[in-house]
């Protein structure tokens, strides 16, 4: 990563990051994230006063541009979160937690936790709709990722004398345009096409079972226990380039991850997928839609926490 690129003011000062945030976020000016207002609003430049804090005149109350954000919850300053979500979005593979820890010199869990609401910003909304529609081809196929002979086997699987089932992710790709990955039970691959493929959608994948009856007007599959991994147009080509480059990512990166956050590494690396430098989306633009995402998204450590208290962080 060129040192160059994080020399831009808002990545240094804190007046230029709200500066550049603010332009983001509110493209029209301010908004009052607690009633709507846009007009009466005033900026407070007191000496001690926060930087970009605002003053709403129709509800008499204070707020910033964080309000209602990812970084709502957080004390970090806003010129750092703007320098990890810019390298998140430039590097292909990722970021480690470690590296955060390092650039920011704060604890682990701080770290842990900062990488894991950028994620969050990068998932796509619940409006995004499912991919594909008429004309329009969708591939489908699953990730296993086995667990490595070095990981220990756990109590159930000494019991059972085997490994159990390796953790699976379902991706799909519309051709030509977005990825959508999740973690998932082979049993929900039926209701996961559902709710995310277009019935109108022409559906390929390989021979699995769980393909059999796809919820689409068109289903073409390749058989690999026939060896037959492409006919014409029919193959999952497309995704299994997305697979190894987020298998060298979980590898080289994020070595241990819990299996409880791979939709929001998914999230990730789905999002860089989905805004690659193909599309003529160069880093800076990316970090600006990954910025787009930090709205109405809060996710607080005590959460997280609670729904994975093994977490170390
Ligand atoms: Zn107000």
């Amino acid at each position: 990563m060129a040192k160059s690129v994080l020399s831009a003011p808002h990545f240094q000062t804190e007046a230029a990051a709200f500066a550049y945030v603010e332009a983001e976020l509110w493209p029209n000016g301010p908004v009052c994230p607690h009633c709507g207002e846009t007009a009466r609003i005033g900026q407070l430049n007191g000496q001690t006063t926060r930087a970009g804090l605002r003053k709403c005149y129709a509800c008499k109350k204070p707020f910033t541009v964080r309000m209602g954000t990812i970084f709502e919850d957080s004390h970090l300053p806003l010129h750092l979160w703007l320098q990890i979500i810019h390298l998140m979005c430039a590097s292909k593979k990722g970021i480690a937690t470690r590296q955060i820890q390092r650039m920011l010199k704060c604890s682990m869990k701080t770290a842990w936790f900062l990488g894991h609401r950028i994620r969050l910003a990068m998932a796509p909304d619940a409006s995004a709709g499912p991919l594909g529609g008429s004309g329009k081809t969708v591939e489908a196929d699953e990730m296993f990722l086995s667990k490595s002979f070095k990981t220990k086997k756990t109590a159930e699987e000494l019991a059972i004398g085997r490994r159990q089932a390796t953790p699976q992710v379902l991706s799909l790709v519309e051709r030509g345009g977005n990825i959508r990955s999740m973690f998932l039970d082979h049993r929900m691959v039926g209701p996961f096409l559902y709710e995310h493929v277009h019935k109108d959608s022409r559906l390929v994948s390989d021979s699995a079972q769980h393909y059999k009856f796809p919820p689409v007007a068109s289903h073409e599959s390749v058989d690999h226990s026939k060896f037959e991994w492409a006919r014409g147009d029919v193959h999952t080509n497309t995704l299994e380039g997305f697979f190894s480059i987020f298998k060298r990512g979980l590898i080289g990166i994020y070595q241990h991850v819990d299996k409880k956050h791979l939709d929001r590494y998914l999230a990730e690396f789905d999002f860089r997928q989905n805004n690659r430098a193909k599309l003529g989306i160069d880093d800076t633009k990316r970090a600006e839609i990954a910025l787009q995402g930090v709205r109405g998204k809060r996710l607080t450590y005590q959460t997280t926490h609670r729904e994975h208290p093994e977490a170390q962080a």
